[in-house]
């Protein structure tokens, strides 16, 4: 076994735990690394056991949030039970959390002055703008309320000037909704639950699902949909590839941002 190179000064940093066995959670922590390297970022991937207890798990984050060689501090979820999930994330340093989620950024973004941003919305966000697509005006409607998709990205549209719906698993006829969206994005976690039947046509039509099957792969919404959508994003090689992207540039924004660098949060 070889030990982990040490970073040299001026390294941007990028530090991962990743606690358990969950086999999709090692799946998505290996590409990230992957990417980080293949760009020269520092990427140190530390893997813990399953029983690792909370108070060694929030030392160790201590330890990494006083260690400046770590630019980029994220903790993979979901997190066994028996951790504390909020306790965890708050414990991270919020000038390290690139996954965006410590109460410092999430509020940051409420109030519409973005710092660290969840990477699968600011993901989206580049596609949209990539592929000239406006959100100003448009009727956005995200379905899923998570604080590491919906939410955000339901706020970062906001701030694009969209008129923004939320739905959830309470939301009643939610086709009626969907049915309305010039931008669609669906973060739920279930196989094709948003079907044809339910996109209009010349949408844009954002698939953030991650389905682990048997079969393989699959997205939130019905393939079909793409017989009507003016754009449909592939699962995979869609969000995914873009969520990894977005985890180097949070990186290095927070690099910036540590060095006093002017960055811009997306
Ligand atoms: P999550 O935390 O489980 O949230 C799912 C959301 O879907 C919840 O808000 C839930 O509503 C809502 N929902 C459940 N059933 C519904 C229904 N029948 N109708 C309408 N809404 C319903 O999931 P997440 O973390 O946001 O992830 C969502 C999906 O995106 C998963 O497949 C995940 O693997 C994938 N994902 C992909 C990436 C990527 O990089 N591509 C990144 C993150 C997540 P309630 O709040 O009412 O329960």
């Amino acid at each position: 076994m070889t030990a982990p190179s040490r970073p040299s000064a001026g390294d941007v940093g990028l530090t991962t735990i990743l606690v358990g066995d969950d086999p999709a959670s090692h799946v998505y922590i290996s590409g990230k690394h992957r990417a980080a390297t293949s760009v020269g970022i520092h990427a140190n991937d530390l893997r813990l056991p399953a029983d690792m207890p909370q108070d060694e798990l929030l030392e160790l984050i201590a330890g990494l949030n006083a260690d400046d060689s770590v630019d980029g501090l994220l903790v993979q979820l979901p997190l066994p039970a028996h951790i504390d999930e909020t306790k965890t994330i708050e414990a991270i340093d919020p000038a390290k959390d690139i996954d965006g989620l410590h109460p410092m950024n999430a509020g940051s973004l409420y109030l519409g002055r973005p710092r660290l941003v969840p990477a699968t919305p600011l993901g989206i966000m580049r596609m949209l703008a990539e592929h000239r697509i406006e959100p100003q005006g448009a009727r956005a409607v995200v379905v899923g309320r998570s604080n590491i998709v919906g939410k955000p990205i339901a706020h970062l549209l906001l701030q694009a000037h969209a008129t923004v719906t939320i739905c959830h698993s309470r939301t009643v006829d939610l086709q009626r909704h969907t049915l309305d969206a010039d931008i669609l994005v669906a973060a739920v976690g279930q196989v094709h639950m948003i079907g044809a039947d339910m996109v209009m046509a010349g949408s844009t039509v954002i698939d953030v699902g991650m389905n682990r099957t048997e079969e393989g792969l699959f997205g939130d919404v019905d393939p079909d949909a793409v017989e009507l959508a003016a754009y449909l994003t592939p699962v995979p090689g869609g969000v995914g590839p873009m969520t990894i992207a977005m985890v180097l540039k949070n990186t290095v924004t927070a690099a910036r941002a540590r060095r006093g660098l002017v960055s811009r949060a997306h």
